[in-house]
């Protein structure tokens, strides 16, 4: 079973600033997503907001999947709609009233990374769609109470996945949250759903772990593929998808949400 690199209340205390940069980036996106919006712009003032603070953008450069797969380029991952995760910021990529669109950001500051997301509606959007981006940030939220020392992983992904699914969505299963330290990620990977067979109840919370914990809901099929950009991240039925992530330190006295401002 992997289990996480513990980090000290210092080391903790010393992730606090990555974290807090990527909160304040994902309140600017807040601010900034509106109809007729690039996703390109949000990038570009995400990346200000990032160096300007003294911090690195953690997405940009990071290795394809495969040799054939260029680096990721960008600041931020934007994902509208059908797209889950991983989508590249494009000057052509304008955002629409009724779209959702994801955003992703990750920085690093003092060796330590950050790394959060969340989805955005723009402008005006479906009751359905609401309801997707309501029920995927209540599956998080209500996901890391279970953040204590000496409950499972294997509860924290139940949690997620029930939230989900008894509101008729379904989890995304391909990809996962991990570990975060020292590097963006490390072990172990988080699901968010309860593998069938040979889980168990999987890592037991300590304290000093430190998990990006991620859940990926579609409103249709949880099956996804990669476009031949080798990043973007779709819905294999094309329906919507939201995506909300926190970093979240497992102390003594239950989980602290990094990510917050
Ligand atoms: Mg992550």
């Amino acid at each position: 079973m992997e289990r996480p690199i513990l980090k000290s209340p210092d080391e903790i205390e010393q992730m606090r600033e990555a974290n807090r940069i990527v909160a304040r980036a994902l309140k600017l996106m807040a601010e900034m997503v509106a109809p007729g919006v690039s996703t390109l712009e949000l990038d570009q003032a995400a990346e200000e907001l990032i160096t300007k603070a003294g911090a690195i953008p953690a997405f940009k450069g990071y290795p394809g999947a495969s040799e054939r797969v260029p680096p990721f380029p960008a600041t931020i991952c934007a994902s509208i709609n059908e797209e889950v995760v991983h989508g590249i910021p494009a000057a052509d990529r304008i955002l629409q009233e009724g779209d959702i669109v994801s955003i992703d950001v990750g920085a690093e500051i003092n060796g330590f990374f950050g790394d959060a997301a969340k989805t955005f509606g723009v402008g005006s959007i479906s009751k359905k769609a609401a309801k997707l981006l309501e029920v995927t940030e209540h599956s998080l939220m209500k996901a890391i109470t279970t953040m204590k020392p000496g409950s499972t992983m294997r509860r924290l992904a139940h949690s997620v996945q029930t939230t989900a699914e008894e509101a008729g969505f379904s989890v995304v299963r391909q990809f996962v949250g991990h570990g975060i330290g020292r590097q963006m990620h490390e072990p172990p990977q988080v699901p968010n759903y309860v593998p069938s067979f040979g889980f168990g109840e999987g890592y037991e919370f300590e304290t000093g772990a430190v998990l990006a914990v991620e859940p990926m809901v579609n409103i249709g099929g949880s099956a996804v593929r990669v476009l031949k950009d080798g990043w973007t991240v779709i819905t294999k039925d094309r329906t919507l998808s939201a995506h909300f992530e926190h970093s979240i330190a497992v102390t003594e006295n239950g989980p602290l949400i990094l990510t917050e401002i």
